[in-house]
């Protein structure tokens, strides 16, 4: 039984590596399969495609989006996106011309208060889709901040002095979008919905009938209990099961691939059932 991760970032989002160096690491850690799932972008699933192929290491082409339902924001990852462009990638492209001007709106406040961030320097950071973690980096390189945790706490967090929010798309629109492409709809870390108990189920319950397929139950920051909720919950709602470690590279310290925090093991027999999913709905 080899080992997977099916929800990693590269710097065509807000994770450190190139996609080929992603896919030379998850080769390294000996992983027989890697999710590239970057924030609202597509740009890095051929270079990794590619580098797959040169690895002997099965790439599954993802996506992940922040999408809303009602007042809540939640994530949800999308896997085995197709090759070609279709209404999706349009969509992506429209939400990253929404992301660059709420970066603007964020420097425009920063800028108030005193902290002149120029744009250019921000976008030279990724190649795909633009954000707060961007931001930051420039912040600390500029010496304004003593830390990337402190430009979220002090500034571009929720509740931070620059905060803009994010636009974000429903979540039926959402899994429609994904489902046109055929790809796969997963509920990202769901310890997140801050839930668990009945109004978990009810939450869940109310996603599957909007067309979720599955729920990221292995997951960096998931403790054994959340892990054996979800999984039994998966069970009970006849949905797949997904894991991944979140991997941003040296943007999130600490989080190895494959192996999350020491703890995460999400074995290949996870991607094979996705896959009899994936082949049960067509
Ligand atoms: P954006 O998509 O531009 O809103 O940026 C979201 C990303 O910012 C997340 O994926 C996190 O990596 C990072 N992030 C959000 N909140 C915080 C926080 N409080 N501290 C550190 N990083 C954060
Ligand atoms: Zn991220
Ligand atoms: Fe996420
Ligand atoms: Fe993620």
């Amino acid at each position: 039984m080899t080992l997977i991760d099916l929800h990693t970032h590269s710097r065509a989002s807000d994770g450190s590596c190139t996609p080929s160096e992603l896919v030379t690491l998850a080769a390294q850690a000996g992983l027989s399969a890697l999710a590239l799932t970057d924030h609202d972008t597509l740009a890095g699933l051929a270079e990794a495609r590619e580098a797959g192929t040169r690895h002997g290491l099965e790439v599954v082409p993802g996506v992940e989006l922040s999408v809303a339902d009602g007042d809540h924001s939640i994530h949800i990852v999308g896997l085995f996106l197709p090759d070609r462009e279709g209404p999706l990638s349009e969509a992506l492209a429209t939400l990253r011309a929404k992301r660059h001007d709420r970066n603007r709106q964020i420097l425009a406040k920063l800028k108030q208060l005193g902290i002149p961030v120029e744009y250019e320097a921000v976008t030279a950071l990724a190649q795909g889709a633009v954000g707060r973690p961007h931001i930051a980096q420039v912040m600390l390189s500029m010496g304004a901040v003593g830390s990337f945790k402190e430009a979220f706490s002090r500034y571009l967090g929720n509740h931070g002095q620059a905060y803009v929010p994010k636009a974000k798309l429903e979540l039926a629109r959402a899994m429609e979008l994904l489902h046109a492409e055929g790809a796969l709809v997963i509920l990202a870390h769901p310890y997140i919905l801050g839930q668990s108990g009945r109004p978990l189920i009810d939450t869940v319950t109310r996603y599957r009938d909007l067309g979720l397929d599955g729920i990221e139950v292995f997951y960096t920051e998931h403790s054994q209990a959340q892990t054996l909720e979800y999984l039994t919950l998966a069970k009970r709602l006849d949905l797949a099961l997904s894991g991944g470690s979140d991997f941003h590279g040296t943007a999130k310290p600490g989080v190895e691939i494959g192996r999350g925090r020491g703890h995460l093991r999400v074995e290949s027999s996870i991607l094979e059932g996705l896959k009899a999913r994936l082949a049960r709905k067509v």
